[in-house]
């Protein structure tokens, strides 16, 4: 019913040689392998630079990959220094674009305002933005694990409607590149508690089609757990999507 969906963010890793050499190998690896990944979608978030690249490769082999952005501005067009639209990711065919990652929210200062206003530009130029939420282990000593990310999901809904299309990443902080990640009953339980949260906000039906991606230090040994919890439909990968074999077994994970 929800497709799983295995994703690599690369954040700012690799140029765009790299990025080509990268693809090649993931392609030739998943390609010559005895593969059940059929009913899996994979998708990789290579730095803007690279986009260009990935799109032509991904085009001219017919690639079973999806790709996109690790940010996008509120704004279509005009005198925003570094930034860049929806509209252009659109011209790349990306699929997707990561809106909210905790890198964006924490170092860069980003409110739920500008990241509502960034999934609202994504899914108004045909892209479906992938919504990051999650708590810091700071928020933990104040707050039920899933009072943070529930707010943060809710703030970035605001303009969505019954049928328009999203992901969810819940991405808990204090498990994002710390080597150990969430329990797979952790992840389960605010997933569920983010899953009731597009129930509300949007309605039943997204909510039964809305995939919910679990993010924190997920590897080759330990994707099962999260694959197994009812609300978790995929996962969002960082340190170990850039090691091509390592993200093959992710992708594989069934085998
Ligand atoms: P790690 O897999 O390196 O913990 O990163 C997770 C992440 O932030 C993906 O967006």
């Amino acid at each position: 019913r929800r497709t799983p969906l295995i994703a690599g963010n690369w954040k700012m890793n690799f140029d765009h040689l790299q990025a080509i050499a990268f693809v090649q190998k993931l392609a030739w690896t998943l390609k010559d392998a005895q593969h059940d990944y059929d009913d899996v979608e994979v998708a990789v978030f290579p730095p803007f630079t690279d986009l260009r690249s990935v799109q032509t490769l991904v085009q001219a082999d017919k690639l079973q990959l999806k790709y996109g952005g690790q940010d996008v501005s509120t704004h279509a067009a005009g005198a925003y220094t570094g930034e860049i639209s929806a509209g252009f990711l659109k011209k790349l065919d990306c699929d997707y674009v990561i809106v909210g990652h905790s890198e964006r929210r924490y170092r860069h200062v980003e409110s739920d305002e500008t990241i509502a206003a960034k999934a609202k530009a994504a899914k108004e130029t045909g892209l479906v933005p992938l919504i990051c939420v999650g708590e810091t282990a700071k928020d933990l000593e104040r707050h039920e694990p899933s009072a943070v990310p529930a707010n943060q999901l809710r703030g970035a809904l605001i303009d969505f409607k019954p049928g328009d299309e999203f992901v969810v990443a819940y991405e808990p902080v204090w498990a994002i590149g710390a080597g150990a990640a969430a329990t797979a009953e952790q992840a389960q339980n605010v997933a569920s508690v983010l899953r009731d949260v597009v129930r509300q906000v949007v309605g039943d039906e997204t909510a039964a089609t809305t995939r919910i991606l679990y993010g924190g230090s997920v590897k080759s040994d330990n994707i099962v757990g999260f694959m197994k919890c009812p609300d978790v439909d995929g996962v969002l990968v960082g340190g170990a999507s850039l090691d091509v074999d390592e993200f093959a077994a992710i992708v594989r994970y069934k085998k």
